[in-house]
């Protein structure tokens, strides 16, 4: 898809240029030794651009120490501050950084007014030639849009074009737009009627895609390359970012293999496929584990996602890190990926579905500890989704279709949400696993 060109620092997002990998800081921003650390690290790593959360006022300091640091290093990474709801904190930190990442519908309830301030940030924009993100999630809509079109992917569209429409009537072009959601279908569809509206708007913008709160491990990965390699492979996608619950800078290799593979950089490691009717039987011959589990969900997702094939079976091997063939079916490690590829296309479910935001500067608790935990206590908890967020600010809104909600209220609490419900508020963080378990399995009898 062509797209316009956004110059954010020294990148260039679109379609003429390399998919960028990005990442984002998990630190408090007001740590400042902190994130500059591990932004050296996303720089070491080859993230294209950083985001680091901006909450308040009070951070813009923070973010323009973090980001002179960076440049007196000779890290000439742009920065993107990650605003939520205040338009005044991101017309502060404008200046300061190379792009902000807001919502504009979250500015404020009442349309109008979101729409002045939104303006009112595209001039200090302009004058200082910052891009903007405009970042809608499926989960934090707004009741204004959800009114009209319910919590779908059109819906997510219809948000975006709002805005899009609103660049173009202040004759702003220096703009990157995403619809994220955790579940890969809701997200292939919502980029997917978003391309196509702007090709009917007859104005292209740069598009961000990524699954957002897909987890960690090699489900996080899975789900991810699932969901954006899809639309990469229809030429939707000019910058990327995969959430892990993980150190962000795990989330770097896996968004390179992304952007390298859709720029023609890399090449499957399968060396034959077999089709009959909707079933596939697949072999590689991969250099490392991780390689297959990319490629396969790479190979495959799509297919599933779309319902072309009902059923993908995999053979072959791959190499240990000694050199060692090991078969993927003997090793039980054939069946392993195709149950969890199905669970990630959300074709068949054979374990819980987990949404889990990867944390950032507003998490005030160790969200990755937390999400072991309540994987390792929930895992028999077939046909269930659980949400795990970092903070009580955004976190509840942006569970999405969860079934169950552990939220880090911080100091040591928990809140555990039943749908968009809190149904125990407060709880000690000892006890609120099994608070959680207890609360599921109720409802199942
Ligand atoms: S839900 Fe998670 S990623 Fe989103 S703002 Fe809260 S802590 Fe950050």
């Amino acid at each position: 898809m062509k797209t316009l060109t956004a110059q954010v620092g020294n990148v260039c997002i679109g379609s003429d240029y390399p998919i960028a990998a990005q990442t984002m800081c998990n630190t408090h921003t007001y740590n400042v030794e902190e994130t500059i650390a591990q932004c050296r690290r996303m720089y070491e790593a080859g993230s294209k651009l950083i985001r680091i959360t901006c909450p308040g006022l009070n951070d813009v300091p923070f973010m323009k120490e973090i980001h002179d640091s960076l440049r007196a290093e000779g890290i000439d990474t742009p920065i993107v501050a990650d605003i939520h709801f205040s338009s005044e904190t991101a017309i502060a930190v404008a200046p300061v950084v190379e792009k902000v990442r807001i919502n504009p519908g979250n500015f404020h309830k009442d349309h109008d007014e979101a729409c002045r301030q939104f303006s009112r940030l595209v001039v200090v924009c302009k004058e200082h030639g910052t891009a903007i993100r405009i970042g809608l999630n499926h989960g934090s809509l707004g009741a204004r849009i959800t009114d009209l079109y319910g919590n779908t992917p059109l819906a997510m569209c219809k948000a975006a074009m709002e805005w899009l429409e609103l660049c173009i009537a202040n004759d702003f072009y220096n703009v990157v737009v995403s619809l994220k959601s955790s579940n890969t279908i809701v997200m292939v569809e919502a980029y997917r009627l978003l391309a196509k509206a702007m090709e009917e708007r007859g104005v292209v913008f740069p598009v961000h895609v990524g699954v957002t709160e897909a987890g960690n491990g090699d489900s996080g990965r899975i789900k991810s390359c699932v969901g954006i390699s899809a639309l990469l492979s229809e030429g939707i996608g000019n910058t990327i970012r995969v959430s892990l619950t993980e150190d962000p800078v795990n989330e770097i290799p896996v968004a390179q293999y992304l952007a390298d593979r859709y720029d023609g950089v890399l090449r499957s490691s399968m060396t034959a496929v077999r089709i009959e009717g909707k079933c596939a039987e697949a072999t590689y011959d991969a250099p490392s584990r991780e390689k297959l589990l990319l490629d396969f969900s790479c190979d495959f997702g799509k297919r599933l996602l779309d319902k072309e094939l009902d059923e993908v079976k995999v053979k072959g091997c791959y190499r240990d890190e000694n050199g060692v063939c090991v078969d993927v079916v003997e090793s039980g490690l054939a069946e392993y990926l195709e149950d969890e590829l199905m669970q990630a296309t959300r074709r068949r479910f054979y374990k819980p579905e987990y949404i889990a935001c990867p944390g950032c500067g507003r998490t005030m608790y160790d969200l990755q500890e937390a999400f072991e935990a309540v994987k390792s206590r929930t895992g028999h908890l077939k046909d269930t989704v659980i949400a795990v967020m970092g903070c009580i600010v955004n976190g509840p809104g942006e569970m999405a279709d969860a079934d169950w909600g552990y939220v880090g209220e911080g100091n040591h609490k928990v809140s555990i949400y039943k749908g968009k419900e809190p149904v125990l508020r407060h709880v000690p963080d000892t006890e609120a696993v099994d608070r959680l378990v207890e609360l599921i399995e109720s409802s199942q009898n």
